[in-house]
């Protein structure tokens, strides 16, 4: 598959790892994000490994950005091959304490934002074909006290890939990535390994250890799988 993957969220974090993985792979890597000086230093970095990658700042939530990008890319010289659905916000709260207004910030990004995602960059992959992923969570599986708001739009995130693989069959394929616990920004806060502490492998992952799943689906390694809901998480879900 010879072509361009956009990743969202991936100034850092578990996005960043995504692009590493791809760019060395040899894909044209479209590094989206808000924050622009991280997206910048992470391409940038990423060039200096010998990766074709740049940097875009999307607000994934933002319905016009998503349509300045994808005009973009429609003219380009190599065709979009590859969604990364991976920007996402965490607000703890429990339901006695989350505001409306983070229940809709918290909707307004993971989920609008994957939705606006697929709407946009779907079209430019059905002559070819292409595969998207998003990224859930564990937290869209099972239930945790004080994840209300997370919960809900991780889960709506697989209810949206399994709508969107049936719709988009089968020249894009479109599967969901669950982590379990990963080291990354987003958990600074919380107590040193969380709910990963009880899974089998008793750790968060690295940002790298989900990269090759998300890369697999992305190729046509994959070509039979679409639709698929796919934990990784140490065994967290298992137990
Ligand atoms: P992270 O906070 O390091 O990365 C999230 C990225 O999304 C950041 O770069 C952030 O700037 C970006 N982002 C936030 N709002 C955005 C917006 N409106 N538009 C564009 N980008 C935006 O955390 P991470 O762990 O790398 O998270 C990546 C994904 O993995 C998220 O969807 C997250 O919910 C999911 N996830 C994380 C964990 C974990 O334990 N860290 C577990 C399961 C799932």
């Amino acid at each position: 598959m010879t072509g361009t993957i956009v990743i969202t969220g991936a100034a850092r974090g578990q996005g960043a790892a995504h692009a590493a993985l791809l760019a060395a792979a040899g894909h044209r890597i479209i590094v989206t994000d808000v924050l622009d000086a991280a997206g910048e230093a992470t391409a940038e970095r990423l060039r200096a490994d010998g990766g074709d990658v740049r940097y875009r700042h999307l607000d994934v939530s933002d319905e016009h950005e998503w349509a300045l990008l994808a005009e973009e890319l429609a003219g380009a010289d190599l065709p979009v091959r590859g969604l990364v659905n991976n920007a996402g916000i965490l607000r703890h709260g429990t339901i006695a304490d989350t505001t409306v207004d983070v229940w809709e910030l918290q909707q307004r990004i993971n989920v609008r934002g994957t939705f606006l995602g697929i709407r946009a960059l779907a079209p430019l992959m059905a002559a070819d074909g292409g595969s998207i992923v998003n990224i859930s969570s564990t937290a869209g599986l099972v239930g945790s006290a004080g994840y209300v708001a997370y919960s809900a739009s991780k889960s709506a995130v697989i209810g949206l890939t399994r709508a969107a693989a049936a719709e988009l069959a089968p020249s894009v394929r479109v599967n969901v990535v669950c982590p379990g616990g990963v080291a990354t920004s987003m958990n600074d806060d919380e107590p040193a390994g969380g709910s990963s502490s009880s899974a089998p492998l008793g750790r968060r992952a690295a940002p790298d250890e989900i990269s090759p799943l998300v890369a697999y689906l992305l190729t046509d390694a994959s070509s039979f799988v679409t639709g698929s809901v796919i934990p990784i998480d140490g065994g967290l879900t298992a137990v």
